[in-house]
């Protein structure tokens, strides 16, 4: 009898549950005591589910108030200095100042969780003394089984992954820390273990990447110091997203479970198991259903997978499970009402994927020889989508295939559009301007809600739309910076808003995915051929062209971006993909031109979660989207300026492809890491303009003047003066319009020293 098994549940709730009740406590409407037990419930719910479709090890302590990763973290009492923390479970005041910043103390940095969209806390060791100052894992096992009667396995992330993804020590002092990480570990597992727990999942990602022959000794020294500790706990060492890179080393350890991502990793980890075999004495988690993707699995082909394994592994020592957590995917298709048949019947969310690793699990168990009756459902919708023609343009194709072979190039090179730029724009020195959103009240949202509830007429939306573009075209000339933009108001979404007037995408009402803390995405679903179909942008960007004589920055997303942030088909390369939104956005990009927009920021900021987590294959995935980029932006004129944006990345290993993507000017974050990426855009590696983020959007927080200066200052060491701009971090969409303005005529301010400095 094989085994069914879950690697983690979505926390946000079929209804947002989660969300509503974290920012209502954030928002001081809801006490501690009331969030505790809203999210309480939730968290029972999630493994009552879990149980009642029939899975056999449903994981506990993947739930959390914010993010893992930050749980992690505040177990082991690891709190940056700048907060007030005396000892003790961390409070929740503490926790949520850390993610999110307080009034004095800036937040810590936020960056991508491998190559997903979702976003975790960056730990800062320095300073910091680590003790164990609650057993997380323990209180959630014995929540499930007092509630439920639930023999949970607890989930923790490992010692090797929490230490490289955490900052603030030399790589010299990485020993030091295991050191003293380690012992809180095994303190941990061994109050596991004397509670009678049978698996714990220990979540080392960071096995799927290259790691250096002293971080290998690392993990051995980890998972040999586990064996010695808790004897009889099982620990299963969980990778996902990607094939395990120390194969080899990884089925050495002293652990009674491995867990194998065979969808994201299926060909690298099935050579390995078909050179190395699996050892038999350990089970193997095969990750099977793609916790990632939306599309349901072809059972047929996943037992036929489990069939393979078999051949290496013995069936009873086979879990079937996801191939990561389902944090990553929306909670169930249940809820759509809008979608076309055929399309709903090829998706699998999260509560399908349950069904699905139960009913293969229950099929490998009877015989893996015979394709069971309940299947044959699965089957047809599966066939149906893969070869319906409701998928396919062949305009579009054709396109594609001729620009295969063009140049992409701009019609000059950069020093001379610099210059031609220069003579057109006037422009002051450090030229200041926004990265496109201003803040969508409840008013812009509940506009956009009669909208669309047909409550209100096209044209009373548009009017209103138009409102909001005055009053903040004329705040922006009173605030004084140099380069405009019309606010985005009209855009929920930098993705879904392009989606819906593309064709080739569809939406869902309530796929919603958690990006950070809080916030939510629900990703579009390009399921066909992208085409242009009508001008998606002119009408409100020349709109507010009109109301002022400054520039108005036109403001599209990028084909990278749009493809990253969708759940995309898998019957056709990504890279096909990009080139198709590259095509469509071209279309528009011209006629923004032609509408007489002269600046153009096509904003690429998840450029750097696309990239493979295999270094092997990284080089070619940059070739494609910076292909993408200029496919999308080459054709116009010099004088036309080109910008693009990027946020939460780390540009150091991809800078001569952010360079060959060939803006005339990047906008990028860098406050929320402290400034550390500047040195990345140094002036012999990065040769084009270049606006540094100087303050952090994702805190409610008025940052000072001062602060904003000395960030300029810091960063004109490295940059040329003469191509630095200054701008926030990102788009200002979340934040309130007091702050916002506030926020800005101080980074104004800080802009007319520094140039009364220069
Ligand atoms: N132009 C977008 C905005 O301002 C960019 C957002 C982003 O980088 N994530 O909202
Ligand atoms: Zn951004």
């Amino acid at each position: 009898m094989m085994k069914s098994s879950n690697l983690g549940y979505p926390r946000i709730g079929a209804d947002r549950e989660w969300k509503k009740a974290l920012e209502a406590f954030w928002a001081g409407k809801l006490g501690e005591e009331e969030l505790e037990q809203q999210l309480q419930e939730l968290r029972l719910n999630h493994l009552r589910k879990q149980r009642d479709k029939g899975i056999d090890i449903i994981p506990v302590n993947d739930f959390s108030y914010y993010d893992h990763i930050l749980d992690t973290a505040t177990m082991f009492g690891i709190v940056p200095q700048r907060f007030s923390y005396n000892g003790g479970p961390v409070p929740l005041s503490v926790y949520y100042g850390i993610a999110r910043g307080t009034k004095d103390a800036a937040a810590s940095e936020m960056t991508k969780w491998f190559n997903t969209n979702y976003h975790y806390i960056v730990p800062e060791l320095e300073g910091s003394v680590p003790v164990l100052t609650e057993n997380k894992p323990l209180s959630a096992y014995r929540e499930a089984k007092e509630k439920l009667g639930i023999e949970g396995k607890p989930v923790i992330v490992g010692p090797l992954t929490f230490l490289k993804l955490s900052k603030g020590y030399r790589q010299a002092e990485a020993d030091v820390w295991l050191s003293r990480l380690l012992p809180l570990y095994e303190q941990i597992l061994q109050e596991l273990a004397n509670e009678g727990v049978q698996w714990v999942q220990i979540d080392e990602p960071i096995l799927t990447t290259k790691l250096s022959s002293a971080d290998v000794n690392r993990l051995q020294t980890i998972y040999a110091t586990f064996a010695a500790s808790v004897p009889n706990l099982n620990i299963m060492l969980q990778t996902y997203f990607e094939s395990a890179e120390q194969y080899k080393e990884v089925i050495g350890l002293p652990v009674q479970g491995i867990g194998l991502d065979f969808v994201h990793g299926k060909s690298g980890n099935l050579s390995s198991i078909k050179a190395l075999g699996f050892p038999e004495n350990k089970v193997l988690g095969a990750g099977v259903i793609d916790g990632r993707g939306i599309w349901k699995s072809s059972l047929r082909e996943k037992l036929e997978l489990l069939e393979e394994l078999s051949g290496f592994v013995n069936p009873e020592r086979i879990v079937v499970q996801s191939s990561c957590s389902l944090l990553h995917v929306p909670v169930s298709v249940a809820y759509e009402t809008k979608l076309s048949s055929e399309l709903k019947d090829a998706l699998a969310f999260a509560d399908e994927k349950l069904d699905e690793i139960v009913l293969l699990t229950k099929a490998a168990s009877r015989n893996l020889h015979e394709i069971p009756e309940e299947f044959q459902e699965n089957e047809r919708a599966y066939q149906t989508f893969k070869f319906s023609k409701n998928r396919k343009r062949d305009d579009i194709q054709q396109a594609i295939a001729a620009i295969a072979d063009q140049q992409l190039e701009r019609k000059s090179p950069f020093v001379s559009r610099n210059t031609v730029q220069q003579n057109k724009w006037q422009l002051p020195i450090f030229p200041t301007t926004t990265i496109g959103s201003f803040p969508q009240s409840a008013e812009v949202r509940k506009a956009r809600q009669l909208w669309r509830k047909n409550e209100w007429t096209q044209e009373q939306y548009d009017d209103f739309i138009r409102k909001q573009i005055d009053i903040w075209i004329q705040l922006q000339e009173e605030i004084g910076l140099d380069v405009l933009v019309h606010g985005e108001f009209e855009r929920t979404d930098m993705v879904e808003f392009f989606g819906e007037k593309l064709a080739g995408f569809a939406f869902t009402q309530n796929g919603w995915v958690q990006s950070y803390g809080s916030r939510c995405v629900k990703p579009p679903i390009i399921y066909g051929d992208v085409a242009f179909l009508n001008e998606m942008t002119v009408e409100e960007t020349k709109y507010a062209q009109s109301l002022t004589e400054r520039p108005v920055k036109g403001m599209l997303t990028g084909p990278i971006t749009i493809m990253n942030w969708s759940f995309v088909r898998e019957d056709i390369p990504r890279e096909q993909i990009a080139y198709q939104l590259a095509y469509a956005l071209r279309q528009e990009v011209e006629a923004l031109e032609r509408a007489g927009i002269g600046m153009i920021q096509v904003d690429e900021p998840a450029v750097r979660e696309g990239l493979p987590l295999k270094e092997e294959e990284q080089a070619e995935y940059l070739a494609w989207a910076v292909k993408a980029f200029r496919l999308a932006t080459c054709t116009v004129q010099d004088t036309t300026q080109i910008h693009t944006h990027m946020c939460y990345c780390e540009f150091h290993d991809m800078i001569h492809s952010i360079e060959a993507m060939d803006a005339d000017v990047i906008s990028i974050e860098t406050s929320r890491s402290h400034g550390e990426l500047i040195h990345s855009f140094e002036v012999n590696t990065y040769t084009k303009g270049i606006g540094l983020g100087v303050y952090d959007i994702h805190s409610p927080r008025v940052p000072g003047v001062e602060e904003m200066t000395s960030m300029i200052e810091r960063a004109l060491h490295v940059l040329d003066p003469k191509l630095f701009w200054i701008n926030p971090d990102c788009g200002l969409k979340t934040r309130g319009l007091q702050e916002t303005v506030a926020s800005l005529k101080n980074m104004v301010e800080a802009t007319q020293i520094a140039r009364s400095n220069h």
